[in-house]
């Protein structure tokens, strides 16, 4: 591996704390925020309507035990507390491929 060559982290999964637009910072989260699968659902209308456009949802099958944690989603289409059991339509991060953005049609 080249000197300044940065070693990817494998990433097998996507969810809101292996996103690029999740913040650093860490705080424990209220066991009655957190719906039954360790998700925080939106709290209003306005945060209903981002969410419905991110599709910003809870991954099946976990428990309020999953999620110990929020942090907060700083994409301003979010713009808010995520937990570890949450994914939305925007996930991205560095090192990604999209094929479409770098091969030549024919
Ligand atoms: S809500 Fe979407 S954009 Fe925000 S951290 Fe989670 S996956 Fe990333």
């Amino acid at each position: 591996m080249a000197k300044n060559e940065k070693k990817m982290e494998k990433v097998i999964g996507t969810n809101c704390y292996n996103c690029k637009f999740i913040d650093k910072k860490e705080v424990t989260v209220d066991p009655k925020e957190l719906n039954d699968e360790g998700g925080i659902d939106p709290k209003n209308l306005e945060e209903m309507e981002r969410a419905k456009k991110a599709d910003l949802i809870t991954l099946p099958g976990g428990s309020k035990a999953d999620a110990t944690s929020k942090k907060l989603c700083y994409n301003d289409q979010v713009d808010m507390n995520v937990t570890i059991r949450m994914c939305c339509a925007y996930w991205d991060n560095v090192g990604v491929k999209r094929p479409w953005k770098t091969k030549v049609s024919q």
